[in-house]
């Protein structure tokens, strides 16, 4: 597939942060040319760019995709609650055709709204893997570890039944495998290093819950004599192939181990909000230490959605708000994190997270002939703070079209919600609200 886009003002994310005005020709999978200068050729699809704005392909580094089922299922409720009543039970009744069909309607969400690439960590990861590849999107998806098993396996299998997901998956174009040890309060020390041993030996990003609730750190402490960095730190899971979800209760001292091991943190101000887990990820001093920091929605079920715009304009206020300071966090880091930077959390930077000729077509169309983006002085100020995710005009990922002006080309919308609704009602037991 060739497809052409004219006239458009392209964010290139690039080492500068060019803003272009102009032509993006994609050939195949790869961006071929980006001009300020009219490029005339003859392509399958091609778009006018006027009144548009070209960011690249949003990355959600934290998301657990098939909670899209629960999304709504259990709101305002303290979070021990909240797990323990609704989220818990429901997840052992856990099978493939609701993780299907719950991964289906994420990937509809993410489609429609912009994301291109997601890091996934939850069960049955194999049925995720074959609807993403299915979708036409990238995704990262992380084997999880728990003590106590997971829906999908007992414990003892988990390692020998990892391997085979990490071999299935590995040369996959779309599909990356990577290990999910669920946190420190969740994996011993001895499942934690056995993790750290796989990784290593396959060369897998490691996804894992980091600090993120006061009550874990007490805990993790009072078990180990440690806090959760110092833990992963013991357990060699702390290094750069680490994407550590929350870090809303890390200290100085763990900023700066944790930059130091080149381990990248994944931001998610929503669901930390939504849940009030009290603790405010540091992001100026992440930054200044030089660490990468990233964007996720987390699950939909603590969010309750899957919208990067919303995810970047929480981070951006939430900070802002925190320190007292409409300085910190401001618009173009903000987009960084949900572009380049979750591209380097993922390791594929030289690949995507920039629109540069060369690098792989993961792309997102932003209409901006819309009330909410007029007048427009900035437009990396519109897409951080002005954008909603109804405003994405097309997605475009590994150079194929996946949706334009709402139209979808890899899934069914209507079969997709149908089935999900039917699975939800399934899965939970409980009448749905008639609509
Ligand atoms: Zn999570």
């Amino acid at each position: 597939m060739s497809v052409l886009i004219k006239n458009a003002l392209i964010l290139t994310q690039d080492k500068n942060r060019r803003k272009i005005k102009g032509d993006i020709y994609i050939d195949g999978n790869l961006i071929r040319e980006v001009s300020e200068n009219p490029i005339d050729v003859e392509a399958d699809f091609k778009i006018d760019g006027r009144k548009k704005v070209v960011i690249p392909g949003l990355i959600n580094t934290h998301t657990h995709i098939p909670m899209t089922l629960l999304r709504g299922y259990g709101d305002d409720m303290i979070l021990e609650d909240w797990l323990q009543t609704r989220i818990w039970p429901v997840e052992a009744k856990l099978d493939r055709n609701a993780i299907s069909a719950g991964t289906d309607l994420g990937l509809l969400e993410m489609i429609l709204t912009g994301t291109t690439c997601f890091a996934d960590m939850y069960f049955f990861e194999d049925v995720i893997g074959e609807r993403a590849k299915k979708a036409g999107i990238r995704a990262f998806l992380g084997f999880s570890f728990l003590d106590f098993g997971t829906p999908e396996y007992k414990f003892d299998e988990l390692f020998s039944r990892c391997e085979s997901f990490v071999k299935r998956w590995r040369k996959d174009d779309l599909v990356t495998p990577t290990i999910a040890p669920h946190s420190t309060y969740t994996c011993s020390p001895e499942t934690l290093e056995k993790c750290a041993e796989i990784s290593e030996e396959y060369n897998l990003l490691i996804q894992t819950h980091c600090s993120e609730t006061q009550h874990e750190v007490h805990d993790v402490w009072r078990k180990y004599k440690a806090r959760p960095v110092e833990q992963f730190k013991r357990t060699g899971i702390l290094n750069n192939r680490a994407i550590l979800a929350h870090c809303g209760w890390i200290t100085k001292g763990e900023v700066r181990e944790i930059a130091r091991a080149g381990a990248s943190v994944s931001h998610n101000p929503v669901s930390n909000m939504k849940l009030a887990t009290g603790g405010f990820m540091p992001l100026p001093e992440l930054l200044k230490e030089g660490a990468t920091v990233s964007l996720g929605t987390d699950g939909a079920a603590s969010n309750n959605t899957l919208d990067m715009f919303e995810s970047m304009k929480f981070a951006a206020l939430l900070h802002k708000h925190h320190r007292w300071d409409p300085c910190v966090a401001n618009a173009q880091e903000i987009l960084d994190m949900a572009t380049i930077e979750g591209a380097k959390a993922l390791h594929i930077d030289n690949k995507v997270g920039s629109i540069e000729e060369g690098k792989i077509a993961d792309l997102v169309i932003i209409d901006f002939d819309k009330p909410n983006l007029t007048p427009c002085f900035d437009p990396v100020s519109h897409v951080v703070y002005a954008c909603r995710s109804r405003d994405v005009y097309a997605t475009i990922v590994d150079g194929k079209v996946l949706m334009i002006d709402g139209k979808l080309f890899t899934l069914d919308k209507d079969r997709v919600i149908e089935r999900a609704n039917k699975e939800a009602e399934r899965l939970t037991g409980e009448p749905l609200c008639s609509i």
